[in-house]
């Protein structure tokens, strides 16, 4: 199931073949976006990694669509190295997808599974929800693929919840679609296995799944591709309901809708819906033909999973018309086609249990580079003397915080402290109880302002306040009582006989313009130290 992003819209700009790829993408034109994107690929230079990366990225999907596998993994293998050194993460988690899909649909499931694991990874890392639940998808229709629909609803159940709270249509519609296609896989082996009512069960499962991702696919860029083959999946679930005039009517529409798009492989899957419609309908002689064209097609194209299905069709419907022995031939594929898969599948297993510790591992170890990162960043941003933030800090916040003042339309405080005399402190009383009043004060800072006030240390014995929301009658009235405070503070803790006082200069928006803010501040804390000092001025 195609779990790509839908190209983003582009105008074909003369002689930009990237450009025009990403139209006939848009287009649904999936044979000409591919010819347009391979020569994108040659027209770029190869130091010019991005530019390879976007193309090699689009020549991939457009492959995908085409049913074109092995081609697929092929561009793949050159464009995940780019994509990878350009930084181009949400390209490389989507690109490590339609690896897995291809590589399931070739039956290598353990590439699948490799891939898989990585998307899910990597999306993990980058914190990006809605890529992280495609991948879980992705993995789940592996999984399904291998045999095992439970576990991949598990997984796109997951999927779902996570996106919990998440604004993303595209994510939502692709795993309700592909939800949709795991249940019919459900049902056919519940229905096979003898389990009638379970098989009931989940293909109405697939059937609601299917049409509420059809309401959101108009909303997509790219539409009828997305339309498309949810109705295939609607018909199918259809057909097995019985509903067969709605589904009818589906397949028509999707048929004629993907071989417009050049996509063959959903044209096959399509024409062989149409097959069971016509066998359900008790039409095994108009079916028979039908499904035998397609078989031959089939036959040496990569489309395991409807090749399967296919045998499976022929051979219900020549025991419909009473030929055993051609649907012996045909059951006999069937079971062929299904061992290869559960040997791949039990092989991909053992490998499976190695790559879930490592993906696991690998989670972990992401996890812990990002906090890493994150408390070297908050490191970056403090004081390490007082704690207090630096002037790095103030650079970042101040000018949001005005503008978001500014938007509300709340004043905001700044107070400019300096402490009186320090170097004469630093003089008499050294250097270590300077570090001790400079400690100390902030913590008096602290105390007398609030969780959300900005507290800087500008460097030495300066300091910067910003008071969110106080008008200046309320700044003045905070920072004479920390004034206060400081000049009545037991100091003889630090040294004997020390004596500290500090002097504030004040100004508030609005207006508010940080450059004016500063200066305004500066020049009042300069009156203050002029006025005799341990006085807030402004
Ligand atoms: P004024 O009242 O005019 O502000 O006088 P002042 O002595 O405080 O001003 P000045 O700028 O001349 O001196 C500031 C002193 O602060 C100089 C320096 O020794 C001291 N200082 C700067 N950073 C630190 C620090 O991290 N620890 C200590 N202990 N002292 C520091
Ligand atoms: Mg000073
Ligand atoms: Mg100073």
């Amino acid at each position: 199931m195609p779990t790509t992003a839908p190209p983003t819209p582009a105008h074909p700009a003369d002689g930009d073949p990237l450009a025009a790829a990403r139209a006939a993408m848009n287009q649904g034109q999936a044979q000409e976006a591919a010819l347009l994107a391979a020569a994108a690929w040659r027209a770029a230079s190869p130091a010019d990694e991005r530019a390879r990366g976007e193309a090699g990225h689009l020549l991939c999907v457009s492959h995908y669509r085409l049913g074109n596998w092995a081609a697929m993994l092929d561009s793949s293998e050159s464009t995940l190295p780019l994509l990878q050194r350009t930084g181009m993460v949400a390209e490389q988690v989507e690109l490590l997808r339609w690896v897995t899909l291809a590589a399931c649909e070739l039956g290598r499931f353990e590439q699948a599974l490799r891939s898989a694991n990585e998307s899910c990874a990597l999306a993990e890392q980058h914190g990006q929800s809605a890529q992280f639940a495609l991948s879980l998808v992705t993995l789940g229709i592996c999984i399904e693929r291998m045999g095992d629909p439970w576990q991949a609803h598990r997984l796109m159940e997951e999927a779902l919840a996570r996106m919990e709270g998440v604004d993303d249509t595209y994510a939502r519609c692709m795993i309700l679609n592909n939800l949709c296609a795991s249940y019919i896989g459900a049902h056919y082996l519940l229905r096979d296995g003898g389990a009638a009512e379970q098989a009931r069960q989940v293909i109405h499962k697939a059937a609601q799944h299917a049409r509420e991702a059809r309401t959101l696919a108009p909303q997509l860029p790219g539409a009828a591709f997305f339309t498309a083959i949810i109705d295939a999946n609607l018909a199918e679930s259809l057909v097995h309901l019985g509903e067969l005039d709605e589904a009818d009517a589906l397949v028509e529409g999707a048929l004629a809708s993907v071989t417009g798009q050049g996509n063959v492989a959903r044209a096959w899957r399509i024409r062989y819906i149409r097959g069971i419609l016509l066998l359900a309908r008790g039409h095994a002689e108009q079916a028979a033909p039908q499904l035998t064209a397609l078989w031959h097609e089939l036959e040496g194209s990569q489309q395991h999973n409807t090749l399967t299905r296919v045998h499976d069709a022929l051979y219900r419907c020549w025991r419909r018309l009473g030929d055993p022995g051609r649907a012996l031939v045909h059951l006999e594929s069937f079971e062929a086609i299904e061992r290869r898969r559960v040997v791949s599948q039990l092989q991909a297993q053992s490998a499976l249990f190695v790559t879930r510790v490592e993906a696991e591992r690998s989670r972990l170890e992401a996890q812990a580079e990002r906090q890493r990162a994150a408390e070297l960043e908050a490191h970056a941003l403090r004081d390490p003397l007082t704690g207090l933030g630096n002037r790095r800090l103030m650079e970042q916040r101040l000018p949001q915080l005005l503008a978001e003042a500014e938007q509300a339309g709340s004043p905001v405080a700044v107070a400019v402290i300096d402490l009186d005399h320090f170097k004469q402190v630093n003089d008499r009383f050294g250097h270590a109880a300077g570090d001790r009043v400079l400690v100390a004060l902030a913590d008096l800072l602290r105390s007398n302002t609030r969780g959300d006030d900005l507290l800087v240390r500008l460097g030495g014995e300066e300091f910067l306040v910003v008071l969110s929301g106080a008008t200046p009658a309320r700044a003045r009235e905070v920072t004479e009582r920390l004034r206060q405070q400081v000049e009545q503070h037991r100091w003889d803790g630090v040294a004997p006989g020390l004596r500290v006082t500090l002097s504030v200069g004040l100004a508030s928006a609005p207006p508010y313009e940080l450059g004016a803010l500063s200066e305004a501040a500066d020049d009042a804390l300069y009156r203050a130290k002029q006025a005799g000092r341990n006085t807030v001025v402004g």
